[in-house]
């Protein structure tokens, strides 16, 4: 017989299939890229944590084979319990058929509170606690499993990082974390649990592979990694009406919207020809039904026209951090160390680049880059952004954090152009952009079986942005030889995005004739 945990029950909260799918056919479960370093983070986060009340015990305990040794784990926590230790880590508990082992277990009068810690950012004031509902269950189970270990608890808190806090010196770890009293949440949930275990048991204990309907749980309150699987399951042909454009704000094409659609039984691109669902998406569906183009030569000649020689295209690589590296930095903070810069002074001139990556030492890149950046790009000129939002906050930020630079900066900022608004307005379509108008689908798009543009022909160390934010603050640790062949892939990487800019706006040019 197969035991629940906290993950196992969580994943039978949002779709009893997704539990068993994670137990008897994990292998159908999509790589999620994020997910190392979310556990990385996750770790780090946590270690921390466990000096939040000052000091204590960490239950750990390992089998031969490298394994946790979880009844050795509870045992331990037990033996510390009765000695009135105040502070547990790791605290570990196991009852009928259910396992928990919690963040941090702290003395509280005659019983013990739950203290579990998550990685996510929150405001420590003004907080929006609908947000936290989705951690409701994890702690009822935690409870749940106490109780019927004989443990009086007294409290449930959630401890996630204070999306308020800006380090200044020393990481203060009260200002850092924030804690959320669950107690409201966690009653309604608490008494869900019996119920629930039951079901969950049987799902676990029973080798036939439950039906289940593709519904909201499917993306709340996280995104299921068993979609693709569930996806073939019912059928769903590609492109489908999950992968049409869902666009932004209220107006967009959501997920919701799109159950509907595949609950009336509008599911192909087919079905969808005539529903009318947005000028964009009905766009999309036409050109991939049709294999048709879509140009607005007028459309793309008014976006043109905003633009002035001489012309910067600019492009950031950043790294981000849970715990704030540096002073004046908030928890997530994106801290931009690289930028490539194209430009063009006029018509006939010849493409200049310039580039900037920082020192691999673990200093703070900011004001250097910033420093270069008011050299590299002077006043009152016109600079390309793909996606200005990203340039434009980080260098507002820069702005804030650097004074004497600021009037420069909030300059250059003000005076950025995005070159992805003639495809997201609908002036330039082909079938190929699939419905994404990110720069790593309009290029190939637009320019298919062109090496020189494929990032696929990078250095495999550095051939996207998570590459670059992943390499870059790993390479102080490195060999030397390691360390220049990195630095030399973060280059070429950063040099093609503004690359592919320049000749993103060069096809934007013949489109407009
Ligand atoms: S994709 Fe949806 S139906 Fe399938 S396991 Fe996940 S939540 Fe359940």
């Amino acid at each position: 017989m197969k035991g629940l945990s906290k993950s196992r029950y969580t994943a039978f909260c949002q779709c009893p299939k997704n539990l068993w799918l994670k137990i008897f056919k994990p292998e159908e479960a999509t790589e999620d890229e994020g997910q190392q370093a979310r556990f990385e983070r996750g770790n780090q986060i946590g270690d921390l944590a466990m000096g939040l009340f000052g000091d204590f015990k960490e239950a750990h305990a390992e089998k031969a084979d490298g394994s946790l040794d979880l009844s050795k784990m509870v045992e331990q926590t037990r033996q510390w319990m009765d000695e009135g230790v105040q502070n547990i880590c790791e605290a570990s508990f196991s009852c009928e058929g259910g396992y928990c082992a919690v963040d941090i277990l702290r003395k509280d009068g005659d019983g013990w509170a739950i203290y579990e810690v998550k990685s996510t950012s929150f405001p420590k004031f003004n907080g929006q606690e609908s947000k936290l509902e989705k951690y409701a269950p994890d702690f009822a189970y935690q409870k749940w499993v106490l109780t019927q270990c004989g443990v009086n608890v007294t409290g449930t808190y959630l401890v996630c990082l204070n999306s308020d806090y800006v380090r200044l010196g020393e990481l203060d770890i009260q200002q850092f974390f924030v804690i959320n009293d669950m107690k409201e949440m966690v009653e309604n949930e608490y008494l869900k649990v019996p119920a629930r275990v039951n079901q969950a048991m049987k799902i676990i204990n029973n080798e036939q592979e439950p039906e289940a309907e593709l519904s909201e749980c499917c993306m709340k309150p996280y995104g299921c990694a068993f979609w693709d699987y569930c996806k073939q399951k019912h059928a769903v042909p590609m492109p489908s009406v999950f992968d049409v454009y869902g666009g932004k704000g209220r107006g967009g094409f959501t997920f919701k919207k799109k159950l509907d659609c595949y609950h009336q039984g509008l599911i192909t691109f087919e079905d969808l020809r005539t529903k009318g669902i947005g000028p964009i998406q009905n766009m999309q569906i036409e050109a991939a039904l049709t294999g048709k183009e879509f140009i607005n030569p007028e459309g793309i000649r008014k976006f043109l026209d905003k633009l002035s020689y001489p012309l910067y295209f600019l492009d950031f690589e950043t790294m981000q951090d849970a715990v704030p590296q540096y002073d004046g930095a908030k928890v997530y903070a994106q801290i931009t160390f690289q930028y490539s810069l194209h430009i063009k002074q006029n018509e006939t001139a010849p493409y200049e680049h310039r580039e900037f990556l920082a020192p691999s030492d673990g200093s703070d890149p900011r004001r250097a880059l910033a420093e270069q950046l008011c050299k590299d790009i002077p006043k009152d000129v016109c600079t390309l952004a793909y996606n200005k939002m990203f340039e434009c906050g980080r260098i507002r930020e820069l702005a804030v954090l650097y004074p004497d630079l600021a009037s420069h900066l909030l300059n250059i900022a003000d005076n950025i152009k995005d070159l992805i608004d003639p495809f997201r307005a609908g002036d330039y379509y082909v079938p190929a952009m699939g419905g994404s108008f990110s720069i790593k689908s309009v290029l190939p798009a637009l320019f298919p079986n062109d090496p020189e543009l494929d990032y696929h022909n990078l250095d495999d160390r550095c051939q996207n942005g998570s590459d670059a934010m992943t390499i870059f603050p790993r390479i102080k640790d490195m060999e030397p030889a390691e360390a220049e062949a990195s630095r030399e892939a973060l280059l070429h990487y950063c040099k093609l995005d503004t690359w592919a800019m320049v000749k993103v706006w060069e096809k934007l040019k013949e489109k407009a004739i």
